[in-house]
């Protein structure tokens, strides 16, 4: 069995590819030799010999201490120097090294091999006594915290009472006398600690060092981090044993970490910072600031002009960005790490197109290279992440992006403070559907309660707002206009920042940043389409969704809600007439009153479609939400409408359902009040014929929600198409237009061979669906959902994705008999899932021919969609 791998003097025994058995560290390490760039010689314990350490107890697997001396003699040999040797010391690193980087894991131990006596060689070696004692003092105190887990902190009091007394600041600023007295007081503190002297045997020490490695795996952080990341538990670390250049010798020497392109940019342009005179992690540890490559350049072109060279053929060997570790020994370069470097969605993409355009990559592979929710980050305002905020509570991300305004707590005093031209932030307990204009007037929206499906959840995003919700720790009083997180409290008028990417509620106004598109995300966007097989469509209401929507390339709209056309202060009036209406007259009356507002709103999103395809949904929630609930609103009306407060109240009663989502709404609403759907279909027709005229294209999709049973497709339909061709003939147009449900309920998708026979398109509306299949109803959900998904009960919020395995079955049934019966049937997804990366993989799967997302949503969409026929 073979324990340990090798790597030095240009050929190393393991690949990038053994990532498995080396892990990341060793197997860059054995490439990055493999490839002739300098690293020091050293060998990697494989994750094989962790698993069986575990295995026999947490002991060394036969052979494998042996096969590490006789790898340590190669080393030997390699750097001319020998292990535990005081005339002239060999002294190694000990790192540990997983297949997949993680926090947890044991740090590195630099400078392994030292005692009293070897420190002696170090000094006769370098001539240098200084550099040989700080050498030393670091030692023991990584070994001594991270080995023997004694507090770090003891270590740095001791240090920094030597450099108080001194008068200085800085490790640079001491000398060999102060490391000195420093090393022996950290002997000290080492016994003090544990009780034993500090192991002076270089092997006892190398001993310990490999096995904290392997115990590490075990730590309950890297357990922890583990089971977050969804990393199996048995997989065992790697430990790199790495012979030490030293990077402390003085100015000429010195340490570095980097990216071969800017990581937060893209551009290419090798990007690192480095520290003279030092060694390991003092660059990213902070105590000295660290200085611009540029400097480097400065200092030493030679070394520069090295690393630029380097970076490039690591690039090119690996087609991609890369992260490095290097350190200057004298003015000589070792290379100590690389691997594949993390980045920001908008480095993500202008380093995938610059690579294409480099012949680097080719299309498909860029395109998998970003993750389509990192697109996130490129649509919304973010906080300027340099800045220091102050936060003071933390939500559920709802919608990303950032939002600074004046708190307010009334939808309606969020529109009143808006047209003042202030920017708000609507904080409440949580919304509902009469508090869209305030919601929409506002910069962001703050809940006390509800999920991440909650109504301003899904609102928000819908709107590409910022929003967080479900705040619990802030206690709101309405009634006073304040709210109090613990001790602070924050009142009507005062300002306040939302991160809706990550929840956090900040104190004031912190300083946003609109990230504008680079020219290479519409390449993406545009590979994107060339690839997929899926069209993205949109979910818009208004003229201005649609605008986004187009603006971001969408294929059409696949859902437009009409009911949302009313929350207008104006028409709801007229609407509410509608509702209390009695007569069939009466209620023609009141939507002859609003059928022009629908008209004009349709002609607007036609006209921003150019062409298009828009779907549009005839009126779907049950008639009591737009029902007057304030007295004052109760009397307006009665005014109004000549007729009585009492009538009015009396109607609102008869209105009550004991279950409103599975009462008297969608078209069981067209059903018994057709002259609603006929006034609806009137409007659209109108719109589109009217443009017609002026010889704009528009394709109508006038779509049923809410069928359970085919006859009530039948009969809709043909109101529909009965109204439709009225329209057309008064205006003596001719136009394309569709007629199509919705697939939300169980007995429509069971029975879609009889729906079909009467539809030309089926959209899935999967919050219905998934609430109707589940048996789970979406308002109240939040009540124990978040503890079945935190105690595994369920993976995943089956709101967020669909569960395809209940939900998703019961699409497939859908789509296969709907095909069945009606060949050109066109299949599309109009719920909030239409979003998700994940469900549009299924709706790829299933051969749905769109999905629709919130306008803000597409690019994620498109992207997802090219990745699912990837
Ligand atoms: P991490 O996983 O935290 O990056 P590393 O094992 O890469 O830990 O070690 C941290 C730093 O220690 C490296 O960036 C490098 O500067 C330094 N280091 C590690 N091994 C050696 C070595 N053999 N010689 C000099 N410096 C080393
Ligand atoms: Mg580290
Ligand atoms: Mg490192």
């Amino acid at each position: 069995k073979k324990y340990v791998y090798y790597f030095g003097d240009g050929k190393a025994e393991g690949t990038a590819q053994m990532k498995d058995l080396l892990g990341g560290k060793g197997a860059g390490l054995a490439e990055m030799t493999n490839l002739g760039i300098p690293v020091p010689s050293g060998f990697t314990i494989t994750t094989e010999a962790c698993r069986e350490y575990f295995k026999q107890g947490k002991r060394f697997p036969n052979g494998m201490w042996e096969e590490v001396l006789t790898h340590l003699k190669r080393v030997e040999k390699s750097m001319g120097c020998k292990f535990g040797d005081p005339k002239n010391p060999l002294l190694v690193s000990v790192r540990s090294g997983a297949k997949f980087s993680m926090p947890g894991m044991m740090d590195t131990v630099l400078n392994l091999g030292l005692n009293d006596d070897t420190l002696k060689g170090l000094i006769d070696k370098t001539n240098n006594e200084r550099f040989a004692y700080d050498t030393y003092r670091r030692f023991i105190t990584m070994f001594g915290s991270i080995v023997t887990d004694i507090d770090r902190k003891k270590f740095e009091d001791l240090l920094d009472k030597v450099k108080e007394k001194k008068g200085v600041k800085l490790d640079t600023e001491l000398d060999a006398k102060d490391f000195k007295a420093i090393v022996k007081k950290y002997k000290e503190l080492y016994k003090k600690e544990t009780g034993k002297e500090f192991p002076s045997d270089p092997y006892e020490q190398l001993k310990m060092a490999i096995k904290a490695v392997f115990d590490s795996w075990y730590g309950d952080r890297a357990v922890t981090y583990r089971k977050l990341h969804g990393i199996p538990d048995d997989l065992g670390t790697a430990c790199n044993i790495v012979a030490m250049v030293y990077g402390n010798m003085g100015e000429n020497s010195g340490t570095g970490v980097g990216f071969t392109r800017n990581p937060s940019t893209g551009e290419k342009r090798f990007f690192a910072e480095f520290l003279p005179n030092a060694q390991g992690e003092d660059v990213v540890a902070g105590i000295r600031t660290p200085l611009k490559i540029e400097e480097l350049k400065k200092r030493m072109p030679k070394i520069y002009a090295q690393l630029e060279k380097i970076c490039e053929k690591l690039e090119k060997h690996y087609r991609d960005m890369l992260d490095i570790e290097f350190t200057i020994q004298e003015g000589k370069l070792y290379m100590l790490q690389t691997r594949v470097g993390k980045r920001t969605a908008a480095a993500a993409i202008k380093i995938a197109v610059d690579m294409v355009n480099e012949k680097l990559i080719d299309k498909k592979t860029a395109l998998l290279r970003i993750e389509p929710e990192q697109l996130n980050q490129l649509l919304h305002p973010t906080i300027d992440s340099t800045a220091n905020v102050k936060v003071i509570a933390k939500g559920l991300p709802a919608s990303p992006g950032a939002a600074v305004g004046r708190v307010v707590f009334s939808a309606q005093d969020a529109e009143e403070w808006a047209e003042k031209g202030e920017r708000v932030i609507l904080v409440r307990n949580e919304t509902s559907p009469e508090d869209i204009g305030g919601m929409a007037a506002a910069q962001g929206i703050l809940t006390a309660r509800g999920g991440m499906t909650s109504h301003a959840a899904v609102v928000g995003r819908g709107m590409g707002k910022c929003c967080v919700v479900g705040c619990g720790a802030i206690n709101i009083n309405e009634e006073e206009k304040y709210f109090t997180v613990s001790d602070i409290k924050v009142k009507e008028g005062d300002y306040i920042t939302l991160n809706g990417t990550t929840g956090e509620v900040i104190l004031g106004e912190a300083p946003l940043v609109m990230p504008k598109l680079p020219q290479e995300f519409y390449t993406i966007m545009k590979w994107s389409e060339e690839i997929s097989r899926l069209q993205v469509r949109a979910n818009a209401d208004t003229p201005k969704d649609a605008r986004v929507a187009r603006d971001f390339g969408a294929t059409g709209i696949g859902l437009c809600r009409t009911e949302h056309m009313f929350f207008d202060a104006e028409r709801i009036k007229a609407f509410r007439e509608m509702i209390v209406s009695d007569t069939v007259e009466q209620r023609r009356k009141a939507l002859d009153k609003i059928k022009p507002y629908q008209k004009e709103d349709f002609i607007g999103i036609f006209k921003e479609m150019k062409g298009l395809p828009v779907t549009i949904r005839l009126l779907d929630p049950p008639l009591h939400e737009f029902l007057p609930k304030t007295e004052e609103e109760i009397e307006g009306l009665s005014n109004d409408m000549g007729v009585s407060v009492r009538r009015i109240k009396a109607k609102i009663k008869s209105l009550e359902e004991f279950n409103p989502m599975l009462g008297h709404r969608g078209c069981r609403l067209g059903i018994t009040y057709p002259e609603v759907y006929e006034m609806q279909v009137r409007a659209i027709m109108e719109a589109a014929c009217e443009l017609a005229k002026k010889k704009i294209k528009v394709i109508p999709e006038i779509m049923i929600p809410l069928v359970a049973h085919v006859n009530e497709l039948k009969i809709m339909k043909d109101l529909t198409v009965r109204t439709a061709e009225e329209v057309m003939k008064a205006y003596n147009v001719k136009i394309k237009y569709s007629v199509g449900t919705m697939i939300e309920l169980a007995r429509a998708a069971i029975t879609a061979d009889q729906i079909a026979q009467e539809a030309e398109f089926f959209s899935f509306g999967t919050n219905d669906l998934t609430q109707s299949v589940y048996g789970l109803s979406r308002d109240d959900a939040g009540k124990f959902l978040p503890f079945y998904i935190d105690h595994k009960i369920i993976d995943e919020d089956p709101f967020i994705s669909i569960d395809t395995e209940g939900v998703g079955q019961i699409m497939e049934i859908a789509v296969k008999r709907g095909r069945k019966t009606n060949k050109n049937l066109k299949l599309g997804i109009c719920g909030e899932h239409g979003g998700d990366p994940a469900s549009i993989e299924f709706c790829h799967k299933i051969g749905l021919n769109y999905v629709s997302c919130s306008p803000y949503r597409v690019p994620i969409a498109k992207l997802a969609a090219a990745h699912a026929k990837l």
